[in-house]
């Protein structure tokens, strides 16, 4: 697939300080921009990152048929970069596209459209330790209509934006019963927008009280554990690594399946299962939950130190060398910039 390429005139790169990246804010020079119109994709074009017009009947901002994805490319030592499962990103974005009604997204357009434009961008993967490219496609309905139906037209724009390390403090993590995020048969599995601005609410809340996440409850009985934020959760229960099956409430993390499968490849226990909250309320309170962390690409692994309940909380001994989530979080760091062999065939090497 040739990808025509409008390139900047004057780079803004040499104005960035990677060693001071606010997340989220910053986009390198170039975004891919691909146009689906009358039941078929047009040609992908890569262009200069930066506003678009807009009609203010725009489908998308009214009623939310709009998707995205979040994933990562690595800079190695040897000057190779690569991007760590693309492939998975890509399956999950066109079950979230069914779910909302809006076009499949072909894979080579995906696939080889963000390795184009990272391969062009690629001076914006930071070489810094710790720190990697966030790529963020999204999927919107354009039609210019008020009106609830599935839009005929649509974009799919592909960013990036450097982020640096992600030295977060241990996590103070308050269960959620009164709200929740995603219903037992709604679009909790889509990386839908509107699942996001929900969210929104319920976690000032607990931010108010001095929290950093909420951990959702299943909505039909609020006495399961679901995830948190944007990152699923595990917990290490008698040295068995427990984390809440995946349902259609959930979203099904690809660090979530890389942990997993790394832990299960080490020969340590992994259940799948229904968490209730009052098991791991009972497990804290007897000392059997050792540890409790989230996944997910922005943080790769982030250990929650304190879980509370209404007004009562309980804290975790702080993860040390030894613990189970730093050896994970530190061998799946060490395969994504390839310091470690890829024995899983993650990596899609860039260049
Ligand atoms: C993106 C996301 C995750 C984590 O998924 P990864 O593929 O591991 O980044 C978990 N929960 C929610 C709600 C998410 O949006």
């Amino acid at each position: 697939m040739q990808i025509p390429i409008q390139k900047i005139t004057h780079s803004r790169r040499s104005s960035v300080d990677f060693n001071h990246l606010p997340f989220g804010k910053i986009f390198s020079d170039h975004m891919l921009m691909v146009e689906y119109k009358d039941g078929k994709w047009n040609h992908p074009h890569i262009l200069p990152y930066g506003p678009i017009p807009y009609a203010p009947s725009m489908a998308a901002i009214h009623y939310a048929q709009s998707i995205f994805e979040g994933l990562k490319a690595y800079y190695h030592s040897d000057g190779h970069v690569s991007i760590f499962r693309p492939d998975e990103n890509f399956i999950r974005m066109n079950r979230s596209a069914e779910r909302m009604s809006m076009p499949m997204i072909p894979e080579d357009l995906f696939i080889e459209g963000m390795l184009e434009l990272v391969k062009l961008d690629h001076e914006w993967v930071p070489k810094e330790q710790g720190s990697s490219l966030y790529i963020r496609p999204v999927f919107f309905a354009t039609d210019e209509i008020i009106g609830v139906k599935p839009s005929d037209s649509y974009h799919l724009i592909i960013l990036s934006s450097p982020t640096q390390a992600y030295y977060s403090k241990p996590l103070r993590v308050r269960i959620e019963t009164t709200f929740s995020r995603a219903s037992r048969s709604g679009t909790g599995y889509a990386k839908a927008a509107g699942n996001y601005g929900g969210a929104l609410y319920p976690t000032s809340l607990a931010q108010k009280d001095g929290f950093d996440q909420v951990l959702w409850s299943d909505a039909a009985t609020n006495t399961m554990i679901e995830e948190s934020g944007t990152m699923n959760v595990m917990f290490v229960v008698d040295d068995k690594l427990i984390t809440p099956i995946l349902t259609v409430s959930k979203l099904a993390g690809i660090t979530r399946d890389s942990i997993i499968r790394l832990a299960k490849h080490w020969g340590i226990e992994v259940e799948e299962r229904h968490v209730m909250i009052e098991e791991i309320i009972a497990g804290l309170k007897n000392g059997t939950v050792t540890e409790a962390f989230g996944t997910g690409t922005a943080a790769n692994v982030a250990e929650i130190r304190t879980i509370a309940l209404g007004e009562e909380e309980w804290s975790l001994k702080p993860a040390d060398q030894y613990s189970l989530q730093n050896r994970l979080a530190n061998t799946l760091m060490d395969i994504k910039y390839g310091r470690e062999e890829d024995i899983f065939g993650w990596n899609k090497i860039v260049i």
